[in-house]
């Protein structure tokens, strides 16, 4: 498919997203509440629901502009476009007054939305991933367990077939907005006689069927936007599983390569910026500090390092293909970038960081604060970013391995 000029193309963005979003106010204008700063909401239901029907009327209203899931190839339901128009489509976006996301629109658009138009049946296409790009639908990501975070394909939920139907038990944990998700992205063993990776199967489960429970945990930053999920007897048709027998693993890294894009390329503000400790230290008066001048050109020059690797990982994907072992490197910048964000306002504020006084822009940076290394766990820790690139990027050799043996045979099993 011929590709749009990219500065014809820039311009149609640029029209669409005046005509459908308010330009965005300066950080020094925004007066800093918690729920800007904060890493993760602290919200009612009922304030969190709010959230999501804005946001995803922005997210429809993208999609049907046609400018939803861009480097898909369009037989998947994308736009085929290259990283360079969505690196740009970003930019633009940066510019407007985006409706605040949450974890659970980016885990539906920009994850589950994009496994199951990759795996999927040309059926599962069109009913599921269409409305999870859409957000008519929501979905979760029920992948990590107790025993199954960093090592994923230990996991031990199990389904197993009865006809055309599965029948699955176990427990997934810290899985977010699973409490306003209408399915769950989930990974179970269907067979314990092959080496881990290789016994893993996806499913789409409607997060209504019976066996289903939902338990959210309360987070140290406050809210509660992760839940334990717990699956007993739980019966999926087959229509509903998402690659082939076994293919899990392979449908589990392209989720968690597309995991890792998202949360390195920072399209999703989550938590305060540099442009919001800037705001402090001037709001603050202590701009003229040399230490303070120091720790802000380095945050400075640490967004913009991260922003360039973003674009350079983004324009070396090919169109429409998955995200390689790179985004490893994006999503190390931007976990270590959040921390010292909150670190940096930390320091400038002293014991006023922990004391609501009802001043404008001090206390509310506590959320961020706490909530900031949730981002160092999330869609794989920091160590294990670092191994990824040892091995896959840099090419050192493997941490040994100890589990070709099949997963019953393990000890435990
Ligand atoms: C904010 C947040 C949201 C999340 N949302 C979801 C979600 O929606 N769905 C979902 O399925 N999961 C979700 N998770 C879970 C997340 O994927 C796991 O927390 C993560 O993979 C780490 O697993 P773990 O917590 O079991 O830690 P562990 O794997 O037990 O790791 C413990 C420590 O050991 C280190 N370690 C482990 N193995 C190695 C190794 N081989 N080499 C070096 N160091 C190692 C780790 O880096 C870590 O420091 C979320 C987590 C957070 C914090």
């Amino acid at each position: 498919m011929p590709q749009p000029n990219v500065n014809e193309w820039r311009g149609e963005v640029r029209q669409w997203l005046a005509t459908t979003l308010e330009p965005r106010r300066a950080a020094e204008t925004t007066a800093h509440t918690a729920a800007e700063l904060a890493v993760f909401h602290n919200l009612t239901d009922e304030e969190e629901r709010r959230l999501l029907d804005r946001r995803r009327a922005y997210e429809r209203a993208r999609h049907d502009a046609g400018y939803q899931a861009l480097t898909l190839p369009t037989e998947n339901g994308g736009q085929g476009l290259t990283a360079a128009h969505a690196a740009l489509f970003a930019q633009e976006e940066a510019e407007f007054d985006v409706p605040p996301s949450t974890e659970l629109i980016s885990v539906t658009v920009r994850l589950v939305a994009m496994s199951v138009s990759l795996f999927g049946t040309p059926e599962q296409r069109e009913t599921y991933a269409r409305a999870f790009l859409r957000t008519d639908l929501l979905a979760c990501q029920l992948f990590s367990e107790p025993g199954a975070g960093s090592d994923l394909a230990a996991l031990r939920t199990r389904a197993r077939r009865e006809g055309e139907e599965w029948v699955i038990d176990g427990q997934k944990v810290w899985t977010s907005g699973a409490q306003f998700a209408e399915y769950g992205l989930l990974l179970a063993r269907t067979d314990p006689n092959v080496v881990k990776q290789a016994g893993i199967t996806a499913f789409l489960v409607p997060m209504d069927s019976p066996g289903v429970e939902i338990r959210p945990i309360r987070q140290m930053s406050g809210g509660a936007s992760f839940n334990e999920v717990f699956l007993s007897g739980v019966r999926v048709p087959d229509g509903l599983r998402i690659g082939r027998p076994g293919q899990g693993w392979e449908v589990a890294n392209a989720t968690l390569a597309f995991e890792r894009t998202a949360s390195g390329s920072g399209n999703r503000r989550k938590g305060g910026t540099f442009d919001d400790v800037l705001a402090l230290a001037r709001s603050l008066n202590r701009t003229g500090d040399p230490l303070v001048r120091q720790r802000l050109a380095d945050l400075y020059v640490r967004s913009a390092l991260r922003a360039a690797t973003v674009d350079r990982v983004a324009r070396a994907s090919a169109a429409g293909g998955r995200p390689g072992p790179e985004a490893s490197l994006t999503k190390l910048m931007a976990s270590d970038l959040l921390t010292r964000t909150g670190q940096a306002a930390a320091e400038l504020m002293g014991a006023r960081i922990t004391a609501d006084t009802g001043e404008p822009g001090t206390f509310a940076w506590t959320e961020h604060l706490l909530g900031a290394p949730g981002y160092r766990l999330a869609g794989g820790t920091d160590q294990i970013q670092r191994n990824l690139i040892g091995e896959r990027v840099l090419k050192l050799p493997g941490e040994p391995r100890v589990d070709k043996v099949p997963f019953s045979e393990l000890s435990g099993n």
